[in-house]
């Protein structure tokens, strides 16, 4: 490949963990990629020190105050890197023509806006920000269908099933023999905990995931099990399946990153050391493959593999989740704005860790569930619900 074959990538939210590891594997394979735009919220030594290192054309910061210390930055050491800031600069930086393939990194609802710019653009979206989807799913998908976009999930589950299914299998489940989506979940670190126990949970323990390293929300929602709701929810809208098509099994080992099952009574699996940077590889270079850095996996150290069902009783978030799929519209956008307000409160409050689930609860008795075909109506369900969720944390 002539250096002007290189695909050229923007990687949102790329100082968090998942984008941290795009840049990795994207440094591996300097002759395939360069970086159009890296984008970071606050943190602007680790964008500052980014930019040294890849030379992105654009790099985008939230604020403006925080950009014109960048700009400073590189100026000083003639990096040419415009700097950016504001929530246009981050769809711009997802639609451009300069750029094929989108990494959607950042967390939460936040990401939804430049997620979507990046899909009506028809671009390569290599989908990490579940919420977006779980905001959004029919609105989002058709808008995949309509832009030609080609959607790959990096959700390391969505990737296992997605590696499990033959090609253009969306909306094929049937005709192509699936019977089953088996999500495996590692149970997070408090695996086995009981109701009474939980009510003692600190963010720090919530945050030291047994397997993976990974962004704070994310690390609580794994040790809610909303973690495990959402994705149901993603699956459900990447694969066109239905909730009841899709079997949640907690395997501690993170080993089989998911599996398909099919009619004649094949399993399909996936499987690899628990590293982002699999999922994130197969996605840049789809349908090839290139290293991605991680270590192979050794079956004789993992030596078991374990399976058991989840605690639902203890861990309310996946029914949550499921009922919310089921009440369909708007309901899945509801439970992620909650989730994500009594997340940050359980974070930065105070607010205990079993008041989660109920606080998502309580917003989603509270309000009700509309049709989801506007963005509009989404984003101001959104807002509603964060709402909601906050006078229920003044309580
Ligand atoms: P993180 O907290 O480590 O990083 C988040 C990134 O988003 C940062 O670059 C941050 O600057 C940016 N960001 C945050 N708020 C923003 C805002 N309001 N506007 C603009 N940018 C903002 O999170 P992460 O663990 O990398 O997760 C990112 C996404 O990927 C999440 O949706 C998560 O669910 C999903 N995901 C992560 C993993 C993982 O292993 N970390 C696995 C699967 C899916
Ligand atoms: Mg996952």
């Amino acid at each position: 490949a002539t250096p002007n074959d290189r695909k050229s990538v923007t990687v949102l939210g790329a100082t968090g963990s998942i984008g941290t590891s795009t840049l990795d594997v994207l440094a591996r394979h300097p002759e395939r990629y360069r970086v159009h735009a890296l984008t970071a919220c606050t943190r602007r030594e680790a964008l500052r020190d980014q930019c040294l290192i890849h030379h992105p054309a654009v790099a985008v910061l939230a604020h403006e105050q925080d950009a014109a210390w960048l700009r400073d930055e590189l100026g000083r050491v003639g990096v040419t890197t415009e700097v950016r800031s504001g929530e246009h600069a981050l769809q711009e930086v997802a639609e451009s023509s300069d750029v094929d393939v989108v990494m959607a990194a950042i967390v939460g609802a936040a990401g939804l806006l430049p997620t979507l710019a990046a899909v009506r653009a028809g671009k390569r979206v290599l989908l990490a920000n579940k919420e977006a989807l779980v905001m959004s799913g029919a609105l989002f998908m058709d808008e995949v269908a309509r832009h030609d976009a080609i959607l790959l999930p990096i959700d390391s589950e969505h990737n296992a099933i997605y590696q499990c299914l033959p090609p253009g299998h969306r909306g094929r489940l049937a005709e192509i023999g699936v019977t089953q989506l088996l999500l495996t979940a590692s149970g997070g670190p408090f695996r086995g905990w009981d109701a009474a126990r939980l009510t003692t949970v600190t963010p720090e323990q919530a945050c030291a995931h047994p397997n993976w390293a990974m962004g704070r929300k994310i690390s609580v929602d794994s040790a809610t099990l909303m973690n495990k709701g959402l994705e149901l929810i993603e699956a459900c809208w990447l694969f066109d399946a239905r909730p009841e098509q899709i079997q949640v099994v907690v395997h501690p080992q993170s080993v089989i990153h998911s599996m398909a099952s099919y009619s004649d009574g094949s399993v399909l699996a996936q499987l690899g050391n628990p590293d982002m940077r699999t999922p994130i590889a197969y996605g840049l270079a789809w349908p090839e493959r290139i290293a991605a850095g991680v270590e192979r996996l050794d079956l004789f150290s993992v030596a078991r593999l374990d399976f058991e069902a989840p605690d639902e009783v203890a861990f309310p978030c996946l029914r949550l989740a499921r009922e919310a799929m089921a009440a369909g519209g708007t309901a899945p956008a509801l439970m992620n704005a909650a989730n994500e307000v009594a997340v940050k409160a359980f974070l930065t409050g105070g607010v205990g860790f079993t008041r989660i689930p109920e606080i998502i609860e309580s917003v989603l008795d509270a309000c009700d569930v509309k049709a989801a075909d506007e963005l509009d109506v989404i984003l101001a369900e959104d807002a509603r619900a964060r709402r909601v969720a906050e006078r229920q944390l003044a309580r």
